[in-house]
C-alpha cells in the first residue's frame, strides 16, 4: 500500500478534507483502489459525545460508528465504504494502550508514548488500510490518511512522531506527504510567511513535504511568484507547490490540483505506475 498523508498548518478548518478526498478521487480515477483514514487528536473516543454546534453534525458510518463529517466527504468523493477503524482518535488510541497494559500485555515495561502510543498509532494505519472499502473485496492501492489539527499542537505530536516514524517503516517510495498551508491576501499581496514557518515547524519534526498545499481564501489563484517564491524558501521545486484558491463548489478543487500535475508527481514519487501494471498482469 501507498500512503499520501495530509497536515496542514497555520490555521484549521483550511481546506485538507477537500484536499485530502481530490487527491483520493484524482488516484481513483487512474484506475487505483484508495481508502482513507481521518486522525482527530481530541481525546473523545469517537464524535458521538461532542455537540454538534461546536463540531458540526457528527457523521454516522455503515457499522455505526460515529465520527468527524470528513468521513462523509471521503465515502462521497471516492465512492467507498468506511468503518469506525477509520476515524483514529487520541481516545481510541489511549483506550487501546491502556487495555493493554491492564492485560499484561507490556509486563515489566514502562509503558510510555514513544514507543507504545506511537507504535500503536502505526500498527493501526497498517491494518485499517488493508480492510477492503468497495464491493470488489480487494484491498486498497492507496491509503490518504488526513492528520487533524495543525502541525506544532500538544495534541497532534504524538501522531506526527508516528508519521516521522512510519515512513522508515513503510519506505520512502511508499510515502508521500502534502502539507497544507495558508496563504493570506492582503489586499492583493499574497504573504508567503505563515508558510515558511508552518513548513519549517514540519522539517524540524522530521516530516519533509512532498506537495505544499497553499490555501488561498479569496477567489485569486496563487500567483506565479508567490510560488517561486515558496519554492526558493521551503527548498522544495515549484511543480511541488500548487495553489488552491477559494472556489464556487468544492467538487472544482480536483480539477484544480489536475491541472497543476499532482496526479503525474504522485505518480512519480511513489512508483504508482508499477502498481497498476503489477494488477494487470495478475
Ligand atoms: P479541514 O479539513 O482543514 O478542517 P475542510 O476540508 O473540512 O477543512 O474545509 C473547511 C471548509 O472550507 C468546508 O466548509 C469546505 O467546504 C470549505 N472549503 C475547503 N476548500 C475550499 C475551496 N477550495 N474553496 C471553497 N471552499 C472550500
Amino acid at each position: 500500500t501507498k500512503f499520501i498523508i495530509v497536515s496542514g498548518g497555520v490555521v484549521s478548518g483550511i481546506g485538507k478534507g477537500v484536499i485530502a478526498s481530490s487527491t483520493g478521487l484524482l488516484l481513483k480515477m487512474t484506475g487505483l483502489k484508495v481508502t482513507a483514514i481521518k486522525i482527530d487528536p481530541y481525546m473523545n473516543v469517537d464524535a458521538g459525545t461532542m455537540r454538534p454546534t461546536e463540531h458540526g453534525e457528527v457523521y454516522v458510518l455503515n457499522d455505526g460508528g460515529e465520527v468527524d463529517l470528513d468521513l462523509g466527504n471521503y465515502e462521497r468523493y471516492l465512492d467507498v465504504t468506511l468503518s469506525r477503524d477509520n476515524n483514529i482518535t487520541t481516545g481510541k488510541i489511549y483506550q487501546q494502550v491502556i487495555e493493554r497494559e491492564r492485560r499484561g500485555d507490556y509486563l515489566g515495561r514502562t509503558v510510555q508514548i514513544v514507543p507504545h502510543v506511537t507504535n500503536a498509532i502505526q500498527d493501526w494505519i497498517e491494518r485499517v488500510s488493508k480492510i477492503p472499502v468497495d464491493e470488489t473485496g480487494e484491498e486498497p492501492d492507496v491509503c490518504i490518511v488526513e492528520l487533524g489539527g495543525t502541525v506544532g499542537d500538544i495534541e497532534s505530536a504524538p501522531f506526527i512522531e508516528a508519521m516521522r516514524q512510519f515512513q522508515f517503516r513503510v519506505g520512502h517510495e511508499n510515502f508521500a506527504l502534502i502539507h497544507v498551508s495558508l496563504v493570506p491576501d492582503m489586499h492583493g499581496e499574497q504573504k508567503t510567511k505563515p508558510t515558511q514557518t508552518t513548513v519549517h515547524a514540519l522539517r524540524g519534526l522530521g516530516l519533509l513535504p512532498d506537495l505544499i498545499a497553499c490555501r488561498l481564501i479569496v477567489p485569486q489563484p496563487l500567483a506565479k511568484a508567490t510560488k517561486e517564491k515558496i519554492s526558493m524558501f521551503c527548498h522544495v521545486a515549484s511543480e511541488q507547490v500548487i495553489g488552491v484558491h477559494d472556489v464556487v463548489s468544492v467538487y472544482h478543487v480536483p480539477l484544480l490540483l489536475q491541472a497543476q500535475g499532482i496526479v503525474d508527481f504522485l505518480q512519480r514519487r511513489l512508483n504508482l505506475a508499477d502498481v497498476g501494471r503489477t494488477e494487470k498482469m495478475l
